[in-house]
């Protein structure tokens, strides 16, 4: 009975279709080689570039089932690893996601790991090295992990302060990839292939991006993404006046101060 559920389960996190993936470099020979290996592998870059497509790319790739957790502040150990809940008069174990990823050796994708709970390193490391282990302490089980099951974990570097970041001893427990923007013709091509909107408009809005990137610690935080490139391309298609899905899609996303929003509807005139 328990082995037909976990078959249930891994069936569950196989992604059926070949996603949409267009290699920006030597990525997909490097994930490979580290899932041979059994490395975990941290993805570092800013949001909205590519990281998680990549990895739906490669876990379809290499046929393993892939579980995603959004790290949020208030993630803990047991939301990772499961915990005991009350079914009528009966408490149940109940495996998180981590746990089920170990049990049926998946790619365990922990998005922003930086944002779960310090206490959270208390599963992450001895999974990370070479013990490849999962203790799961309210049963006092420790469960070893299989070869296929790999630890994934997302980090962006400009996000970072002082006082939220990781710390050595975890960040020295993974090897890292570096992701950033496609380059202009790449991202070209994805965001006509995502959105639908033709080529003209397409390199254009590439052309706006490429300004709004160049404010980056110049009064933007962050650069404008690519999801979001591919959002403004949508409401195109959709029938939204260019500028208007500009501006929703990438200016009042990224900055919230006038007088930044007005100098990227100045930079956005220009183009269109
Ligand atoms: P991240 O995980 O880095 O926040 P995503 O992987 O969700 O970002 O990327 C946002 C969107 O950008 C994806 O849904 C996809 O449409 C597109 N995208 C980014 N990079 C690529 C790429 N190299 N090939 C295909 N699509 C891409």
């Amino acid at each position: 009975m328990a082995k037909r559920l976990l078959e249930h389960k891994i069936g569950e996190f196989f992604i059926e279709e070949e996603p949409f993936y267009i290699p920006l470099g030597k990525e997909i020979e490097m994930f490979e080689k580290a899932f041979k290996s059994k490395l975990p592998v941290m993805l570092k870059g800013p949001t909205g570039c590519g990281k998680t497509r990549f990895l739906q790319y490669m876990a379809y790739c290499l046929k393993r089932p892939l579980i995603t957790v959004a790290c949020h502040e208030d993630l803990t150990t047991s939301d990772l690893v499961g915990r005991y809940l009350l079914k009528g008069s009966e408490t149940v174990w109940t495996d998180g996601p981590l746990t089920t990823a170990v049990k049926i050796g998946a790619i365990c994708y922990l998005d922003e790991v930086v944002e779960a709970r310090k206490d959270t390193t208390v599963v992450i490391h001895p999974l990370t090295d070479d013990r490849r282990v999962l203790p799961i302490e309210k049963k006092g089980e420790i469960i070893t992990a299989p070869d296929e099951f790999m630890l994934v974990v997302s980090y962006n570097p400009g996000y970072q302060t002082f006082l939220k970041d990781l710390k050595q001893s975890t960040k020295q427990r993974f090897i890292a990839m570096d992701f950033d923007y496609p380059k202009p013709e790449l991202e070209q091509q994805i965001l006509i292939r995502e959105s639908g909107v033709d080529n003209a408009t397409a390199g254009k809005l590439i052309e706006l991006a490429q300004k709004i990137r160049n404010l980056k610690n110049r009064g933007l935080e962050e650069g404008v993404s690519t999801r979001l490139l591919i959002y403004a391309g949508q409401l195109i298609v959709n029938g939204i006046d260019v500028m208007e899905a500009v501006r929703a899609a990438m200016i009042k996303p990224i900055t919230d101060d006038a007088a930044m929003q007005m100098s990227l509807e100045e930079i956005a005139v220009s183009i269109f």
